[in-house]
């Protein structure tokens, strides 16, 4: 019998969290497979990956590459990536100094706002600027480091960014701004003109930008994906950050990295190196083979096209009102015309009734506020797609 029985330290510890629940992903996720839903909600291929990248991870770990990588991950695949980085962009990273692989995009994101934000003793808490609606893991990561969220929102139907709107949030306390273009959970892309204002606002200020561009390679109706790194003023204040998950369809293996000058990731491996310190070997040498091949990304475009054109055509009989997304593998969708119900609500009453999870977009503001928009996920084969609009074309 223990003899330490009196008072559990539980009952003491005062969350860092407090207003931090389950992600909105795995709430609607464990619903869908509860109901037996088709499941459109959590941002995930529905198939599989190419059985050749199986492949290559299966002979790296015959080969014994089976121990810790490097800290900044394996030289190959950092050399895969300024290469790549190079052709896309005519951007040039160094990958000793400037190419850092990652557990996941989620892991480069929290290394990176770790890196800049601070609560100083004599400036008090950084200010960071969000846009939202945003992806889930950046608030927490600045609240953990003592930085302060400041808001811009972003409102349906088109999301675009009012820069009068943004200058009037920088402040001397301003540290650091994060985009995502492509956008989770809208589709919304940046255009050379966004670059622009926002090179213009940050110019010859102590702001630096983490770029979440995990979706670089999704984009449609030809239009192009502006990276932060081909601005000048963008670049050398920068960290972008990618991930194989949403190029490869293999978000399970975790894998993604950050580009960013020098002196940027200097600080970020000083995060990275006792956050994770490496990430999965044979996955990072089998990535670097596969990476050489560009058609392997460079098809995405017109195969997410396809997937996202059948799932509007299903639904054009629907009472939906859409406007087919930019980028990104997420469609939303208002339905304002058909229930005036809480977007939450009809998420889980959708996949209750009829059978088809969605990601209420509200869940990605800090007010939740709600602009009767759910989020669809079109990653999925086309029988499933097809499936699940015509279900939703019920209602
Ligand atoms: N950023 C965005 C915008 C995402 O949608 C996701 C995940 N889908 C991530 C980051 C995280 O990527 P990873 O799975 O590589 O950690
Ligand atoms: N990024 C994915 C989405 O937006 C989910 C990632 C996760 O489950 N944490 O749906």
């Amino acid at each position: 019998m223990s003899i330490y029985k009196s008072r559990r330290v539980g009952d003491s510890l005062v969350s860092k969290l407090p207003n931090v629940g389950t992600t909105i992903f795995t709430v609607m996720s464990k619903l869908a497979t509860e109901t037996g839903a088709i499941n459109l909600s959590q941002g995930f291929p529905g198939f599989d990956c190419s059985p050749e990248l199986v492949s290559l991870v299966d002979h790296y770990m015959r080969k014994g590459f089976n121990q810790y990588a490097p800290m900044t991950g394996v030289p190959a695949l950092r050399e895969a990536l300024a290469q790549k980085t190079l052709d896309l962009y005519g951007i040039a990273y160094d990958p000793d100094t400037e190419v850092t692989v990652t557990s996941g995009a989620t892991e480069a994101i929290f290394a990176a706002i770790t890196a800049v934000v601070r609560h100083s003793r004599d400036a008090g808490p950084d200010e960071v600027l969000v846009f939202e609606p945003a992806y889930d893991s950046y608030v927490p990561a600045i609240e953990l480091n003592g930085g302060i969220p400041v808001y811009v929102t972003l409102t349906p139907p088109d999301y675009t960014i009012d820069w009068q709107a943004v200058s009037q949030k920088i402040t001397d306390k301003t540290r650091l701004i994060l985009v995502n273009t492509p956008h989770n959970p809208t589709g919304h892309v940046w255009t050379l003109d966004d670059l622009n204002q926002l090179a213009n606002l940050v110019h010859n200020r102590d702001i630096w930008i983490v770029s979440d561009e995990v979706y670089e390679h999704i984009l449609f109706d030809g239009r192009t994906h502006h990276s932060l790194m081909t601005h000048p003023v963008l670049q050398e204040r920068t960290f972008i950050i990618g991930s194989f998950g949403k190029t490869f369809h293999i978000t399970g293996w975790k894998v993604g990295y950050c580009l960013a000058p020098a002196d940027l990731t200097t600080e970020f491996r000083k995060i990275h190196q006792y956050l994770t310190f490496s990430t999965v070997t044979p996955i990072q040498y089998a990535l670097a083979d596969y990476l050489k091949e560009p058609d392997h990304y460079r098809q995405l475009p017109d195969f997410y096209q396809r997937k996202r054109d059948l799932f509007l055509a299903g639904l054009r009989g629907s009472r939906f009102t859409i406007r087919p997304t930019e980028g990104s593998f997420f469609q939303t969708v208002s339905y304002a015309n058909i229930t005036d119900e809480p977007d939450y609500d009809l998420a889980v009453r959708l996949t209750k009734e009829i059978g088809v999870a969605s990601i209420p977009v509200s869940v990605f503001y800090h007010q939740k506020n709600d602009y009767k928009m759910i989020r669809f996920c079109f990653a999925k084969d086309d029988a499933v797609l097809q499936e699940a609009a015509e279900r939703l074309s019920q209602l």
